[in-house]
């Protein structure tokens, strides 16, 4: 099979063709498995506002989205993005899925998560996520790890540099370059604690617009990372063992808690967190209960835990935050592979009250 990799240079031949006025927008959607899907679809000129781009839709049934008899699920567009891989006028579109009745997809949990936002606007919600995911190699192993064994435990590899501590730094940089072409508030990255997993953050970005931004991110690594034949595992705990897991830590401030004094606000939500725990892990990931023993910086599955610092509690106070008494607090529960319109939606209901409140 000729590779993407090898076939870069004669690509860009085309690429550098005129559109003839033409744009190319790429139609992103969440299918049933929390994999990202597209599709692109040639339009007439250029975008200026969503109220240009078109309605779509696809075979549901395909994508484990609607039955054979009843398989049209439509795209409907929420935002749109610069596109780095095809640049100029070329744009990413982010669709909502619909069904034909005019019920949001089961699988659309941005609809509910965006009405929780719109009724509590007014607290400004913040959200900062952090990403951790883990690359593989094309025959799914670990990638770069000795063949058919390990590497030397953990702890040189964290932020590590230099040869034999991170690897594949030209994908995540190339990831990086790719966010901020297409306006993603990428707020940074780091190598992580088990040797191939990564860490980038996004955010703060409020309300709804924390899950758009982290979908887009994804299929930007997603898209990269096909680039360099690697894959990109969203697992919690990709290795049993003595490896960390992967998690998405969530960062979360009203504006109230911004504001001095805004201690009294985290306190007050870190209480109403207590009271919901089992419903927050319900949304917090599918096999989270094996990153979350208790071990590798985490809080055990069945209990909650607050503190300042304290990377194995449930909730973590930054330090600097404790000492100014504003700020933000950090949901350490949710794993890496989050819907994260599902842990930002059921946040500020807990926090700011359910929409009948
Ligand atoms: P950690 O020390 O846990 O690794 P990171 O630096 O990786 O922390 O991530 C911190 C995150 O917190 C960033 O995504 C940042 O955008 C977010 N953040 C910072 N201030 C706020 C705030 N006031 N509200 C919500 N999120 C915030
Ligand atoms: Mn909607
Ligand atoms: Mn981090
Ligand atoms: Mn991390
Ligand atoms: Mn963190």
């Amino acid at each position: 099979m000729s590779s993407l990799v090898e076939n870069t240079a004669i690509l860009q031949k085309y690429t550098n063709l005129p559109q003839n006025g033409r744009v190319i927008a790429e139609y992103l959607w969440i299918d049933a498995e929390y994999n990202i899907r597209s599709k692109g679809k040639t339009l007439s000129k250029k975008v200026t506002s969503l109220d240009d781009l078109p309605e779509w839709n696809f075979d549901g049934s395909s994508t484990g989205q609607a039955p054979g008899h009843n398989s049209d699920v439509y795209l409907r567009p929420v935002a749109y993005y610069p596109d780095p891989f095809r640049r100029g006028d070329n744009i990413i579109v982010l669709a909502e899925c619909w069904n034909s009745d005019g019920t949001p997809n089961k699988f659309n949990h941005r609809h509910a998560a965006e009405k929780l936002m719109t009724a509590h606007a007014k607290e400004q919600t913040w959200f900062g996520l952090e990403q951790e995911y883990t690359l593989f190699d094309n025959l799914d192993n670990v990638y770069a790890w000795p063949k058919g064994g390990f590497p030397a435990p953990q702890g040189p590899y964290y932020c590590g540099v230099g040869t034999g501590k991170v690897v594949a730094r030209d994908v995540i940089e190339a990831h990086y370059r790719a966010c901020l072409y297409a306006g993603i508030n990428i707020s940074g990255i780091n190598a992580e604690v088990m040797p191939s997993q990564w860490e980038y953050q996004v955010g703060p970005c409020e309300g709804i617009s924390m899950g758009d931004e982290l979908w887009v991110s994804r299929y930007l690594l997603h898209r990269v990372a096909e680039e360099f034949a690697v894959k990109i595992s969203f697992h919690p705990k990709p290795l049993k063992g003595d490896w960390n897991g992967a998690g998405c830590h969530t960062n979360v401030s009203t504006a109230n808690m911004r504001k001095e004094g805004g201690m009294k606000y985290i306190d007050e939500a870190i209480e109403k967190l207590a009271k919901r725990h089992n419903e927050h892990i319900t949304l917090y990931g599918a096999d989270n209960d094996q990153r979350l023993t208790g071990r590798h910086e985490t809080a055990s599955v069945n209990t909650f835990m607050s503190g300042v610092a304290n990377r194995g509690a449930s909730i973590r106070i930054p330090r600097s935050v404790a000492k100014e008494g504003y700020g933000y607090f950090e949901d350490r529960r949710p794993a890496s592979n989050i819907d994260p319109y599902l842990v930002t939606g059921i946040m500020v209901e807990t926090i700011c009250g359910s929409i009948s409140d």
